[in-house]
């Protein structure tokens, strides 16, 4: 087996890092559902890079699916993710049950209110107060000085980074890279539901958000054509958004045209797997 500690108790992974805290030791988090491929590795590199012991939750989170959502086929390799996790030098890995983190009787909700709504929020109803609720049980049973997050699921981090600020949490929130595969797609352990004609239609979200950005770099700013631009690339390959949308970097909120920090954000159906992408629009 791996060199990685594998806990499943929340009692013993608290007094475990309890007792690394206690050494002045640095403790970094990457939170995960598992399925673990090098986009998550990537937040790993990133945590150990910030702090001395690195901390990677699997918990595939019931609370963040709707009730017609994937849950039940999701895909689980917890052996194969602790293999990974080792190999990146992550130090520990916290694979709570559902019955762990939610004993009967649990009913307590968080909710990020403003921001969760619109993009996935609106098509995915209590999908974020799901997300705020169990990283906030995370971070109260391992106490990170810092979590890492993938752009990937860009929403997600503006969520996380506002229930930071307003509950006034000890952890710093970082943001990484969105990472994707050689040909564009952006990385995600829901890629292995498509198969191989889903999967060449699905580059369509990525080749469309580079077309975007290059119309954004030769000097076009209005929100209109560069979303126009994005839905004209997933027609081409026979797919609607979901959502398309032109938003501020900081707080997510809408824009007409690309002026300051922005990025695109946009989801789609293929087949029945739903995959969302992001890019951050840059000057130069
Ligand atoms: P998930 O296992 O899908 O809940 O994702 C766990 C973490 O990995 C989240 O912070 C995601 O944003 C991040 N992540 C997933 N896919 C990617 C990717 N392609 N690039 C960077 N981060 C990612």
């Amino acid at each position: 087996m791996s060199g990685i500690d594998l806990l499943r108790s929340i009692a013993e992974t608290k007094r475990r890092l309890r007792a690394i805290q206690a050494q002045g030791l640095r403790i970094g988090m990457v939170p995960t559902m598992g399925a673990l491929h090098d986009g998550h590795l990537s937040l790993v590199a990133e945590a150990k890079r910030r702090s001395e012991v690195v901390v990677a939750s699997v918990f595939v989170n019931p609370k963040q699916f709707g009730p017609r959502e994937d849950l039940s086929r999701y895909p689980r390799d917890l052996e194969g993710d602790a293999a990974k996790l080792a190999g990146a030098g992550c130090d520990v890995l916290f694979a709570p049950a559902v019955e762990e983190m939610y004993p009967a009787g649990f009913q307590t909700e968080v909710e990020v209110v403003e921001v969760s709504q619109g993009l996935c929020g609106a098509v995915r109803p209590g999908h974020f107060k799901g997300v705020a609720t169990v990283v906030l049980k995370l971070f109260s049973i391992v106490r990170p000085d810092v979590a890492v997050f993938g752009e990937k699921d860009f929403q997600q981090l503006t969520v996380l980074r506002r229930l930071a600020r307003d509950l006034s949490l000890d952890v710093e929130i970082v943001g990484a890279p969105l990472i994707r595969e050689v040909d564009g797609l952006a990385m995600s352990s829901r890629n292995a539901y498509l198969s191989p004609e889903e999967r060449a239609r699905a580059l369509a979200l990525s080749r469309g958000l580079r077309a975007a950005s290059e119309m954004y770099q030769r000097g076009e700013r209005g929100g209109a054509a560069l979303i126009a631009c994005v839905e004209g690339e997933l027609a081409s390959a026979g797919l609607s958004a979901e959502y398309a949308e032109l938003r501020a970097l900081d707080d997510l909120a809408p824009l007409s045209s690309a002026e300051g920090p922005c990025l695109i954000l946009v989801a789609a159906r293929v087949g029945s797997t739903r995959l969302i992408d992001n890019w951050i629009l840059t000057r130069g």
